[in-house]
């Protein structure tokens, strides 16, 4: 429609006889007569514009088919097919007739059609009958045949061909889980209350088999369903169990396809073409008709959250809105929940399910045993290594006796920072904050911020000095370690540096599992939906990357990871054993993961935010501007301080609290300084509806993280 001088989309939600305007103008034309989204998800996004203080139209276009947005929106494919148009009893005098008259080619291709079966894409079809398209419109005008045109679909996954799965037989924890979960879905999810389930269960509980049996359930009841998983997840090993449990009856979702086939899943999607949809956040929004069962598998990942660009939305939050906006079951797992939904489960806002058993091929097995090892003695003792005394020598036992050994670190690279002995300059980004990662196989120092990479000092740029130095540790100096300790050993790398597609990670996760290689080191990309039964020692090189960030989630973070990463052993036929080193040995969120003691880390992090009035014992919202101009920056936001602070005694809200203005985690980022505000309190919303932001302004309602 035109708007001004331009021609802009608009999003017809609803018809009105009258105009909010006295001036009207015609709509330039129509990209679609069908409706693309269906009125409960208009209702969605309004709730999404509203939650998260978006745009309304940035918030409906989050249920468009993808590439709706972009002036060269994804052609549909069509495809010519030819079909036989007399039926079989008269094709033998007809081919009989064509034979007397000497038209062979005209005969060849009824023949052709005939040994398919009637019908056959128009190209295959001359090529096989070895003529040309004027023989088609020879049999066009004797109504032998007719010709249709028929949209294709681009087809990104191989749907087929994968064995056949049946239901297991739930043991007796699945089973009293199921019970509620099923007869949920046979009441049609009307009694919402109920119908929203935390299923919590550790790593290897079997909750996967649940959601299978659940989704197949729904179908039987004549629903469908959509699964949500983290992106980093969705491994072919993952999507594969669906492909088995549902042949041809799955839809996948994720970053890795092109604009149009992503554009034509999402249409046959629309269609009802599918009884499951799997993919990662955004797939929350999936066009899936008939509702009746959602899924948000690992729910505490922070994936879910679209931190970098609004609408700022976190989808199991969503999920949560669209069940109840449907009437759907709603299964939210995860071994680590979430502290704010643990929470809101004992409120009874959902219904709490515990798996507390592992399930294993050999029968219960329990988790594995997990030693902490404090480097500060190591330190005392002597021992400068990477790896302590305890780790080498369970390293040393696993080799021979030929198991396999994952070693974790959270960060990448060889040394994490690099400075000057004279006078103690640390090498940073020219642009961003950041102290800068020396890289082993670039052999450059690269900044994770921004990716700029810069070459190697010979000399300090401050004071000329040589005695450059190298400290911290990452994937790089693990590996190389290994490689010195264990010559005989095979060692490879897990990271985003490393694995850099999809075939790569799946070439090195068949390698690891067909145990060619002994060791693997990793970030935390190996903690997600990987089984590897061949490992029977975990060992954790530092605990303590998370730790000390100014956030007030980072012992929750440090949780969540501890766990995960710990659970990846003795998943097979060892019992397993990981090794946790760490210079905070009594920290709780180290200790309590150690013991896999989620209710003893959920009860000391619930009573701390209790006490400071953080969430759930409030809602946050952070407010950023950045600018290139420090001192510009900190001056707008001040301004910004005490607009808001007027704001809140017109309204009467005095139980918000205002943190800041204060320099972000990352103060300068890609050459702009950034400036934040926290927002904190029980009645936030009432503040932040209809409040608008300059240009230059981002605002994050619940964010995920805080640096
Ligand atoms: P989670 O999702 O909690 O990590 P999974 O559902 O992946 O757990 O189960 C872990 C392992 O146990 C898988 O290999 C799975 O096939 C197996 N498993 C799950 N449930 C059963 C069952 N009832 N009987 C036998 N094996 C099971
Ligand atoms: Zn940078």
């Amino acid at each position: 429609m035109p708007f001004g001088p331009r021609v802009v989309r608009g999003i017809v939600t609803s018809l009105s006889e009258t105009s909010s305007v006295t001036q009207t103008r015609d709509i330039a034309g129509v990209i679609s007569t069908v409706p693309l989204v269906s009125p409960r998800r208009i209702d969605l996004a309004a709730w999404i514009a509203d939650y998260y203080t978006a745009p309304v139209f940035s918030a409906l276009a989050l249920m468009l088919p993808p590439g709706f947005n972009s002036k060269r929106q994804p052609g549909h494919k069509l495809q010519k097919s030819l079909m036989l148009a007399v039926g079989a009893e008269e094709l033998p005098s007809i081919l009989d007739e064509l034979k007397k008259a000497r038209a062979f080619r005209q005969l060849k291709i009824l023949e052709v059609l005939q040994a398919a079966g009637g019908k056959m894409e128009t190209g295959l079809a001359l090529k096989k009958a070895g003529c040309g398209r004027q023989v088609i419109t020879a049999l066009l005008s004797r109504r032998l045949i007719s010709e249709i045109g028929e949209e294709v679909f681009r087809d990104p996954v191989a749907r087929t061909d994968h064995p056949l799965e049946f239901p297991l037989q739930f043991t007796d924890g699945q089973q009293s889980a199921w019970g509620p979960i099923r007869d949920s879905i046979w009441a049609d999810g009307s009694r919402p209350a109920s119908s929203i389930f935390l299923l919590h269960g550790v790593t290897g509980s079997g909750k996967t088999e649940i959601y299978l049996q659940a989704l197949a359930e729904t179908v039987k009841v004549g629903k469908k369903g959509i699964c949500l998983v983290p992106e980093i997840s969705l491994t072919p090993q993952v999507i594969d169990r669906f492909f088995s449990r549902f042949p041809g009856r799955v839809a996948v979702l994720h970053s890795a396809l092109t604009a149009g086939e992503l554009h034509d899943e999402w249409r046959r999607i629309a269609r009802g073409d599918f009884d499951i949809v799997v993919g990662p956040r955004s797939a929350v929004f999936a066009p899936q008709p008939n509702l009746g069962l959602i899924i948000v598998d690992e729910e505490h990942e922070w994936a879910y959250k679209q931190s970098e660009k609004s609408p700022r939305y976190h989808a199991r939050e969503v999920a949560v809105q669209l069940a109840r906006l449907t009437n759907s079951v709603l299964i939210m797992g995860s071994a680590t929940p979430d502290v704010e939904t643990y929470y809101r489960a004992t409120r009874s806002e959902f219904q709490l399910i515990e798996l507390p058993e592992r399930v294993t091929p050999l029968g219960l097995s329990p988790l594995p045993e997990v030693d902490i090892i404090d480097m500060r003695r190591e330190l005392k003792s002597g021992n400068r290594g990477i790896f302590s005394r305890a780790l080498r020598s369970a390293m040393a036992e696993s080799l021979d006796r030929g198991e396999q050994i994952i070693l974790f670190i959270n960060r990448r690279g060889k040394a994490t920072f690099i400075e000057c002995r004279d006078c103690g300059y640390v090498m940073n980004c020219r642009r961003c904050s950041g102290a800068l990662t020396y890289h082993y196989n670039e052999k450059r120092l690269i900044c994770h911020r921004c990716r700029r990479s810069y070459p190697l000092p010979r000399r300090c740029p401050q004071c000329s000095g040589r005695e450059i130095k190298y400290f911290g540790i990452g994937t790089e100096s693990v590996e190389a370690e290994c490689r010195k300790l264990f010559p005989k050993a095979g060692v490879i790398r897990f990271d985003s540096d490393a694995i850099t597609d999809a075939s790569t990670f799946q070439t090195v996760v068949d390698s690891f599992r067909s145990r060619h290689i002994d060791i693997l080191v990793g970030t935390q990309m190996l903690t997600k939906g990987l089984d590897f039964p061949g490992v029977s020692l975990v060992g954790i090189v530092s605990a303590d990357t998370n730790l000390n960030l100014p956030d007030f989630r980072s012992g929750e973070r440090t949780f969540q990871l501890l766990c995960q990463v710990e659970g990846r052993a003795g998943r097979g036929i060892y019992s397993g054993r990981a090794i946790v080193q760490t210079y905070n040995p009594d920290y709780y969120a180290v200790k309590f993961a150690a013991r896999h003691d989620y209710a003893g880390f959920y009860n000391s992090e619930i009573s701390y935010r209790r006490e400071f009035g953080y969430p759930p014992f409030s809602s946050m919202a952070r407010l950023v501007f950045s600018h290139s101009n420090e001192s510009k920056c900190f001056a707008v936001a001040e301004r910004r301080v005490v607009l808001i602070s007027q704001r809140i005694a017109e309204k009467g809200l005095n139980d918000i609290k205002i943190v800041g203005p204060a320099p972000a985690y990352t103060m300068k980022l890609r050459g702009k300084y950034q400036v934040q505000i926290i927002l904190l309190g029980r009645e936030l919303h009432s503040l932040l509806k209809d409040f608008d932001l300059p240009e230059g302004w981002i605002l994050d309602v619940d964010p995920v993280g805080m640096l």
